[in-house]
């Protein structure tokens, strides 16, 4: 048998967890999200009410366990941290929604509109390279494209406008 055989932990324990995953130490919260992740989709609630905790780092590491675990009932939670204050949280939860490749399957979210806003509209520069690269990564959207045309007008930043130049090309390629 293979040895990855998760405990399954009691509400309580993983209440606790939820807890470590902000705490200041890399390794306590590293722990946690281990455990949590090996729990799958039965902490999915608990993860849900740690993404309005007033802790941030427990708000990034629901974000980034629903990157792994998150179902349907993840997508609402993750649309109100592309709000958060924190701009960490913003972008896992903006990887957490558009990434395909760690989910066991895909949320169905629309989320080009979103994307758009954050590309166009952040505050931080990060989130919104990763807002274009992601945008990039979504099904042709006439959206998307008038998003990185304007952006490939009216922006200077190099590395915003090879990521822009990167995503228009996605979606020109395959019309
Ligand atoms: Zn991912």
């Amino acid at each position: 048998m293979s040895s990855n055989i998760a405990v399954k932990l009691s509400v309580e324990e993983s209440v606790a967890l939820v807890e470590c995953l902000g705490a200041q130490g890399w390794e306590t919260r590293h722990n946690a999200f281990e455990r949590l992740a090996q729990q799958g989709t039965a902490v999915i609630e608990l993860l849900i009410e740690g993404a309005a905790h007033q802790n941030w780092r427990v708000r990034r590491g629901c974000a980034d366990l629903m990157d792994h675990l998150a179902d349907s009932r993840c997508v609402e939670p993750l649309l109100l941290l592309l709000n958060d204050p924190i701009t960490a949280v913003r972008r896992l939860a903006l990887h957490a929604l558009s990434c395909q490749g760690c989910k066991v399957c895909p949320l169905q979210v629309d989320i080009v509109g979103n994307l758009s806003r954050l590309a166009l509209e952040d505050s931080s520069i990060q989130v919104r390279r990763v807002a274009i690269h992601q945008l990039g990564c979504q099904p042709p959207d006439p959206r998307a494209v008038e998003t990185l045309k304007s952006i490939i007008a009216h922006e200077s930043d190099a590395k915003l406008l090879s990521r822009a130049q990167w995503a228009i090309s996605q979606h020109q390629k395959v019309q």
